[in-house]
């Protein structure tokens, strides 16, 4: 995408981010996703009269984890309530923290080497969730409308990024980073489907030197495709309006998925309509350093140095490859790359393997790394052909055990030289203008040999084997 000449978006990021702690925030009802409806609450987080916060250790940990892996200065800080009304919030307000937040003043470094400032990134309580019937699925319309109070009170923080994002690509990027990041601290599952990370992006346009012109904030982006869609479309209405005469509206806006166009949803509100005042049912937060000390101890390398140092097996990676990387981090899964890297195998087919077999399943536990080199290495002799290796795979996934057993059990004995020798001279013979045209210089038809003598092996052949095999006759 590309604005008119001489128009620039200037974008910031505010993104939410449950915590993967076991109970909620202020009280031990469980947070855990997707259990029937109203089966995980009691009087604190149903905001009934005198009951009172008591305030989540993990939650806090895991905030200041958030807090070091971005940068930022963790400070004393203290809890305010934030006033409005909405169904899903039965207190008739978030807890939340206001002018001093837990992290302030970070950074996070992106893969195209921008840094993008963090201004904050602080504790709050997440709402219930509204479900509206009968309609769009928005309120506008709908006959009537569920709540479920299980997320009410699940721990969140609000990581705000400085106005630094001047692409919806360079957004994308930013909310990749942080969502590995978060994976990283394991604070968060960054599963964005299931909306335990959740993005409102603010987008304002101006001509390239003018300072900053008047923002819309875009609400609850929950996938890295609408982030971008909802930027791009975002920026260039914004363009169209100044352009026409018009003037960009200070206003929160709701993006319409299906007819990938932004729309007002209300007139933005002021930090005074929220009426912020001290929760007084909680004391001031102020970690001892022994407690920062032992979270920043606890924490692992963070992504982009795990990225470096799988990039640096592979040496010159392709886009391609570069993508496959960041699946292995993203699921944290590199271990059986290394391992690969350390027995001498295939690297590029161990990262192509995790980034998608193992990738395709949620449970890699049965699968050891030494099972998994040993399946790697059984390819790169040609002792299996790639479609092997996966079926393998597959079965170690499922089961567990020894590589060269499922193999065998499978019947995945592969040819041996001299009966693949045979196999493609008898191809060679019953296609005699193909094999010439392949003689004299037509690489594309090792492929067509290659599909015959899989077909006729039953794709039991090594393809790499095939080929050594056509051009020893060559
Ligand atoms: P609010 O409470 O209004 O949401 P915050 O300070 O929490 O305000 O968040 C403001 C967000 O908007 C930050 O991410 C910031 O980078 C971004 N922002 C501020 N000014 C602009 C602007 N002119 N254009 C785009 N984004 C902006
Ligand atoms: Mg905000
Ligand atoms: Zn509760």
């Amino acid at each position: 995408m590309t604005l008119p000449n001489g128009w620039e978006m200037v974008v910031g990021l505010e993104v939410h981010t449950e915590l993967r702690t076991a109970t909620k925030m202020f009280c031990g009802c469980a947070n855990v996703f997707g259990a029937e409806p109203n089966t995980r609450v009691c009087p604190v987080c149903l905001g009934l009269p005198g009951s009172l916060p008591v305030l989540n250790e993990r939650a806090v940990s895991m905030a200041m984890a958030i807090g070091l892996a971005l940068h930022c200065t963790i400070a004393p800080s203290t809890f305010h309530r934030k006033n409005y009304f909405y169904p899903d919030m039965p207190k008739d307000f978030q807890i939340s923290q206001y002018d001093l937040p837990i992290n302030a003043r970070g950074y996070l470094d992106l893969t195209d080497s921008t840094r993008v400032t963090i201004e904050r990134a602080h504790l709050e309580e997440d709402t219930g969730k509204s479900t509206h019937l009968g309609g769009t699925g928005r309120i506008h319309g709908a006959d009537r409308s569920l709540v479920d109070y299980n997320r009410s009170g699940v721990p969140l923080v609000e990581i705000v990024s400085g106005p630094d994002i001047r692409s919806s690509l360079q957004a994308r990027l930013y909310a990749g980073e942080l969502r590995a990041v978060l994976i990283a601290t394991g604070a968060s599952d960054g599963r964005m489907e299931e909306g335990s990370m959740r993005i409102d992006a603010n987008v304002s346009v101006r001509r390239s030197g003018d300072p900053f012109g008047t923002r819309c904030e875009i609400k609850n982006l929950n996938s890295l495709r609408s982030l971008q869609r909802a930027i791009e479309f975002e920026a260039e209405r914004q363009v169209a309006l100044i352009e026409d005469g018009g003037v960009v509206r200070q206003e929160t806006r709701h993006w319409d998925e299906n007819a990938g166009t932004t729309s007002t949803m209300r007139v933005k509100e002021e930090a005074e309509d929220y009426r912020y005042f001290r929760e007084p049912d909680l004391v001031d937060l102020a970690p001892s350093a022994a407690w920062q000390e032992r979270v920043a101890e606890a924490m692992g390398p963070m992504p982009a140095q795990r990225r470096a140092a799988v990039l640096e097996l592979l040496g010159d990676a392709s886009g391609a490859q570069r993508d496959a990387v960041d699946v292995v981090i993203d699921l944290g899964l590199e271990r059986f790359v290394h391992a690969t890297a350390a027995a001498g195998g295939d690297v590029p087919v161990a990262i192509a393997r995790v980034a998608n077999e193992l990738a395709a399943t949620d449970d890699v536990s049965r699968l050891s790394v030494e099972a998994f080199v040993a399946t790697v290495a059984m390819e790169a002799r040609g002792q299996l052909s790639a479609t092997q290796a996966k079926t393998v795979l597959a079965e170690l996934l499922s089961t567990g055990g020894d590589p060269a057993a499922i193999a065998a059990a499978k019947g995945f004995e592969q040819l041996s030289a001299d009966s693949l020798g045979g196999t493609v001279a008898g191809l060679i013979e019953a296609n005699p203008d193909e094999w010439t045209r392949y003689r004299d210089g037509d690489d594309k038809l090792a492929q067509f040999f290659v599909g015959l003598v899989m077909r006729e092996t039953r794709g039991q052949a090594n393809g790499k084997a095939v080929i050594a095999e056509l051009q020893a006759r060559r």
